[in-house]
């Protein structure tokens, strides 16, 4: 370098540089939030507020805080469509989708990817999260990351750690052994980490052998920040820092929400006496400050451009959708549908015109637009002489879904509900905001609703509903805090004195009236928060349930089945029913949607069912049904991916990333969940496939299945080993190369992910029997072979000694096991490691 050209300063030494002008004040300000959303800024400095949002399927246009920018964001398939397109390189690109869409909504961090291992079919949060899997979850994890951070926004990798359930969410306590935690639970966070180097891993609310996650030594400062060199932020999920002392120790490095409960005042006292070092809120700080300049706002460089909800996202979206909906049975080939032998085409259920998206919770965003089942396969039908003919058959709800605000008309006949809000709880004087709400009434507030209010609010929502039809309604309000509902004047609901669980968790209540068709019905919400409360939710739901009787609709349905020449019928789990918060009580679909299935296949053999879930549900007709689509929460575009695989312009390629049962009765953590006050991982490795291959136990789909327009062979398995790549990489133990030939033996263009297992035959340990270690997802047309390779290093071979506490690969026979599932096995070879 010339000696004119100065050395450009490291980040680290601009962290330290920093460091040291900072008070001890303003470096404690940094280790918590302003406000829900927002980290402190320090002015004097030039240093920014970084603003975070939820994910991690789409930003959230969060009406939980005043001020930022109100969407309209893409609405992408949820994580388990992720994990089951088994493809990080597009999750890669919707990441930096994701990246520019937060951007462009003026945040700075992504909260996620999820990638808690799915232990449990009933989990509210699987939909979120990826898979059964850690290697498979981890690469999908690399991806996102590294799509999102590639936009200079960070992400977050969350709930770290064993936050596989929703029951006790908030204080349950895993009690796991060491191997289990590392080779199951833990394998997915180390390899983001290591991989993709993410901002910030978000600690969860419950406990882990006791200890919190968010003070949790063993698991934050023992494996993540040292074992696995970490350089990010440790922040903790909303509200679960409990203390002072042990999370300082234990290292959390931020506390979220703000404004700081633990580390604020409480914090600055405890150095002022001596009780914590500086030094540990210099190691705090120095990570948020690494966090700040790494997305280049400190400096005000030119960062890269945001935008939302592009045609090109939304292309993106059903690309997605298209790459992970699993084709789980296609009996004679009923599916692709050919136009040209349909006259009439019966598209029914309650899933067809309004499909479900996502779940519900934190991740929840309303979609700027969303195409169903039935706009898709109109859209794509058009212009063929096809009879597309609807009806609903029954309702898929148990709680009530959310009013629409534009279901409504203000007093002053505006489409939408008047909304009044007061800076005082009671209502008191003139409203400091008014305006009109056209969303869902459905809120959730941690800060306050408007600028115009500071803690203490009241609220409240003014429409008239005319019913459609005559008979019974219901009207259901959840909600935790203050809130009411009243119709025509008179209280209908009053949830105000029942305590619920905390966020997401709220208490329901649901009524039934009798209304008349034409009638207009004034329905009013009121919502108090006090001083006292930081958080207040409500939702208001509504629909006409009429009585069994009076009912028309099952039977219209199955008479328009009976007619058509094929019938879609769209069914599963509404919005919501999977949810943050709740684990689901069954595996169940809600409603009489069994029954329609039920009624439509006895009269019409040509049934194609589309299932909508983030996770298994019981089928009690499905070995009668000859075609079954899986199409999980599949985002705004869903209905087009959905119409564009039925009728086959794309061949479904999805795999399933969770092992599907045939009864809740055989899962693996089936005795342990949901535990009382500990929740025993007692299946210990054994998660899913690991289990049911260990106990020989058929499942109803395996993990990895899919099925194909097109059919694939494998052929000419050659593994390439001279028996060291098990040793210690240090000692020079060479990787294992494996290569595989794979045909499209079929008429049609199609993909197939190609899966690798491992399997240790001579271990001191008990293992699965076999593992997950390479999946690649390929292209092949018609005739068309291609040679699929795999490297496999010594991680591959190894399991975690409890005893030694390292990985080990311990020499012995290995078996290499190649296909199109975790049971079905095309190609095996074997090699003994030295
Ligand atoms: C959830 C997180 C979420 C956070 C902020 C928590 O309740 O567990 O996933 O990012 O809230 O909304």
């Amino acid at each position: 370098m010339p000696k004119t050209q100065k050395k450009p300063i490291s980040v680290e030494d601009r962290i330290e540089t920093l460091l040291k002008q900072l008070t001890l004040r303003e470096k404690i300000s940094l280790l918590s939030g302003q406000d829900s959303w927002h980290t402190v800024a320090i002015e004097r400095l030039g240093i920014p507020a970084l603003v975070m949002t939820d994910g991690p399927h789409g930003v959230r246009s969060s009406q939980a805080e005043v001020g930022r920018i109100d969407g309209p964001a893409t609405s992408f398939p949820t994580g388990v469509s992720m994990a089951s397109s088994w493809d990080p390189a597009l999750i890669e690109r919707v990441g930096a989708a994701l990246g520019e869409e937060t951007r462009a909504m003026g945040c700075d961090i992504l909260l996620g990817p999820c990638v808690n291992i799915v232990r449990h079919p009933l989990a509210g949060r699987n939909f979120e999260a990826y898979s059964e899997d850690p290697f498979l979850a981890g690469k999908i994890g690399v991806g996102y990351v590294k799509g999102v951070q590639s936009r200079r926004i960070g992400t977050s990798l969350k709930h770290y750690a064993c936050n596989n359930q929703e029951v006790e969410r908030f204080r349950g306590n895993s009690i796991i052994d060491e191997r289990t935690l590392r080779e199951i639970y833990l394998s997915q966070f180390e390899m983001i980490v290591k991989e993709a180097d993410p901002w910030t891993v978000m600690c969860s609310y419950n406990r882990i052998n006791g200890e919190y996650a968010s003070q949790n030594q063993h698991l934050l400062n023992e494996i993540l920040k040292q074992e696995w060199g970490f350089q990010g932020a440790v922040v903790s999920d909303w509200g679960a820092n409990h203390t002072v002392f042990e999370s300082v120790a234990g290292g959390l490095d931020l506390e979220m929400p703000g404004p700081a409960k633990y580390y604020g005042r409480q914090l600055e006292e405890a150095v002022a006496i001596w009780q914590i070092d500086e030094a540990s809120v210099d190691a705090a700080a120095r990570r948020i400050l690494r966090m700040l300049l790494r997305s280049g706002k400190v400096d005000g460089e030119t960062l890269p451009p945001g935008s939302l909800n592009t045609p090109q996202h939304q292309t993106l979206a059903r690309e997605l959708a298209e790459q992970s909906i699993v084709l789980l049975k296609n009996e004679g080939g009923l599916l692709p549908l050919e136009p040209a032998k349909i006259k009439k085409l019966a598209v029914i259920g309650p899933h067809a015109a309004l499909g479900s998206i996502g779940g519900g919770g934190s991740s929840f965003l309303e979609s700027p637009y969303r195409v169903s089942p039935l706009d898709g396969l109109k859209a794509q039908l058009k212009g063929q002489p096809v009879e597309v003919v609807y009806a609903t058959g029954c309702d898929s709800f148990s709680n009530l879904p959310a009013v629409r605000g534009l279901a409504l008309t203000t007093p002053a006949g505006k489409p939408g509900a008047a909304c009044q809000i007061w800076d005082n709880p009671d209502f008191k004087g003139k409203p400091v905001v008014e305006r009109v709400e056209t969303n869902r009434l459905e809120f959730w507030w941690f800060t306050a609703p408007v600028k115009e209010v500071k803690d203490d609010f009241s609220a409240r929502w003014l429409g008239n509903l005319t019913a459609a039809e005559t008979g019974r309604h219901s009207f259901g309000l959840s909600s935790s805090g203050i809130a009411r509902i009243y119709l025509d004047g008179k209280l209908l609901i009053d949830n105000s004195a029942k305590k619920s669980e905390g966020m997401f968790s709220e208490v329901y209540t649901q009524v039934e009236m009798d209304l008349v068709a034409g009638k207009s019905y004034e329905l009013k919400l009121e919502v108090v928060r006090p001083a006292s409360e930081n958080h207040v939710q409500a939702k208001v739901g509504y629909a006409y349930t009429p009585r069994p009787a009076q009912d028309a609709r099952f039977a219209e349905a199955v008479e328009l089945a009976r007619t058509a020449d094929v019938a879609v019928v769209c069914i599963g789990l509404p919005e919501n029913f999977e949810s943050e918060g709740d684990d689901r009580r069954d595996m169940e679909l809600p409603g009489r949607q069994n029954e329609l299935v039920e009624a439509i296949l006895k009269v019409n053999p040509k049934t194609v069912v589309v299932l909508n879930s983030g996770a298994p549900v019981h089928l009690p007709w499905v070995e009668q049904v000859p075609a079954l689509v899986e199409a999980f929460y599949p985002g705004l575009e869903g209905g087009s991916a959905i119409a564009r695989i039925l009728l086959g312009s794309v061949n479904p390629s999805g795999k399933l990333a969770e092992t599907f049962p045939r009864r809740l009765e055989d899962t693996p953590a089936f005795i342990n969940y949901p535990g009382t006050k500990d929740v025993i991982y007692g299946e210990g490795i054994f998660v899913g496939y690991r289990y049911y291959d260990k106990r020989d136990l058929a499942p109803l789909f395996p993990f990895g299945y899919g099925l194909s327009y097109t059919t694939f062979e494998y052929s000419g398995l050659h593994l390439e080993a001279d028996g060291s790549a098990g040793q210690p990489s240090e000692s020079g133990g060479r990787p294992v190369e494996v290569r595989v030939t794979v045909k499209n033996t079929g008429k049609v263009t199609g993909k197939e992910i190609v899966q690798l297992y491992v399997s240790d035959l001579q271990s001191s340990l008990v293992r699965p029997p076999k593992e997950l270690k390479g999946f690649t997802k390929l292209e092949l047309a018609p005739g068309e072979s291609r040679e699929v390779r795999f490297t496999l290093d010594e991680r591959a071979f190894s399991f975690y000694n409890p005893y030694l506490k390292r990985w080990v690969a311990e020499p012995g026979q290995f078996e290499i096991l190649v296909g199109a599932s975790s049971r079905d096995i095309r190609q095996k070879g074997s090699f003994l490691l030295k």
